[in-house]
């Protein structure tokens, strides 16, 4: 794959125009990492991974982990090459929760995790029908964590429901997140998703869910979902662009831009306006214009287009075999600040959404700049 991520064709806005300079050292410090002691961080998995997760300025951030980025995070403070920029991060301290195990011996840790500082997130089942080398989405690691002995292959509805009561009871999770490999039934594994929300929902109605899964062939499965319980949903796509979907997800692009778009509308109809949510990853290549104007489509829509650098992550193939960098700062900041002001036009805040990805915010720098 050649893909060299240098900076695209004119970005109609210079770094460092929207909210001071929170945005763009929020941009920076997505691509350059940081160096910082964080008790709660990840290692391979589904979605970014191989981070710290800290309060940037009072708002969840996961951040690369970098032993060579020039910033540094010292007594509450980041420095910049040693200079104070002002910015307060703090990581965030290790839940009491990881210190507990299943009767069976199984460490809570491993069935699932503190995202951010409020958010426990899992994966329901580690593994992915389409994981076989020419099927996989060239920036997935999602049976990595498993081959590392983090976690296990599927976690069984009952011992969610044991973690997620115990999260909430001792550490104040306010939301979770599952998604799910992908299976190869033709539900596409959202029917263990639903059983899963129902068994959290019996033993902690107060938390909010957001389930994400691939679109599924039977879209009477998004109700499903919502009767079981979640109240927000994410359909990823990762791009909009059909020749970067061949490209780097060459099993998932067989699922096809209408068969999104029909369940995202589905799923806006069943959840609600910014009640659903996708990723789009920035450096995979695409035009910067045809991503804001996909995004834009997604907002007329009531998708929340969750704008997320791609990261070069240990265990994927975009990074072991076709080593990609991670996108130019600029393009990043320009997507980024162009989608936030899309959002902000059309009243739709990530802080809005019941649960998932958009709310927290980690993964993005859409929270600082104001979507
Ligand atoms: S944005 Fe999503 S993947 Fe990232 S830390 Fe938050 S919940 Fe986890």
């Amino acid at each position: 794959m050649t893909i060299t991520n240098e900076p695209q064709a004119p970005a109609r806005r210079a770094v460092g125009i929207s909210n001071g300079g929170a945005l763009s050292t929020r941009v920076d410090v997505a691509i350059r990492g940081i160096r910082v002691a964080a008790p709660v961080h990840r290692e391979g998995g589904a979605g970014p991974s191989d981070d710290g997760h800290v309060l940037f300025q009072g708002l969840q951030s996961a951040i690369p982990q970098s032993q060579d980025s020039p910033y540094l995070v010292d007594d509450g403070r980041l420095l910049l090459e040693g200079e104070d920029t002002g910015i307060e991060v703090t990581p965030v301290a290790r839940p009491r929760f990881y210190d507990l195990a299943t009767a069976d011996g199984v460490s809570y840790e491993a069935i699932a995790r503190l995202h951010g500082a409020k958010v426990l997130a899992t994966t329901v089942v580690q593994t992915c029908v389409r994981y076989d080398v020419a099927e996989r989405c060239r920036f997935c690691s999602i049976e990595e964590s498993l081959n590392s002995g983090a976690t296990v292959a599927v976690k069984t509805p009952s011992m969610i429901a044991e973690v997620a009561e115990a999260a909430w009871r001792l550490d104040g999770v306010e939301q979770m997140v599952m998604t799910t490999g992908t299976s190869k039934g033709r539900d596409r594994g959202a029917t263990h998703l639903a059983r899963c929300v129902r068994a959290i929902k019996a033993v902690v109605p107060e938390l909010e869910i957001q389930v994400q899964c691939e679109p599924p062939g039977d879209l009477t499965t998004i109700t499903d979902l919502y009767e079981a319980g979640a109240r927000s949903i994410g359909i990823h796509v990762e791009s909009m662009d059909d020749d970067v979907r061949r490209r780097w997800m060459p099993g998932k692009s067989r699922v096809s831009m209408d068969e999104y778009r029909a369940a995202w509308r589905e799923a806006v109809r069943v959840f609600g306006r910014n009640q659903v949510s996708t990723y789009l990853l920035v450096g995979l290549g695409e035009d910067p214009d045809e991503m804001v104007a996909g995004a834009q489509e997604l907002i007329d829509m009531g998708v929340y287009p969750f704008i997320v650098p791609f990261r070069p992550l240990r265990g994927t193939l975009a990074t072991d075999v076709d080593h990609v960098p991670a996108p130019h700062g600029s393009v990043l900041h320009d997507i980024t600040f162009r989608v936030s002001e899309a959002l902000i036009a059309a009243g739709m805040k990530g802080t809005d959404q019941k649960a998932g990805c958009a709310a927290c915010g980690a993964c993005s720098a859409l929270q600082t700049a104001g979507g």
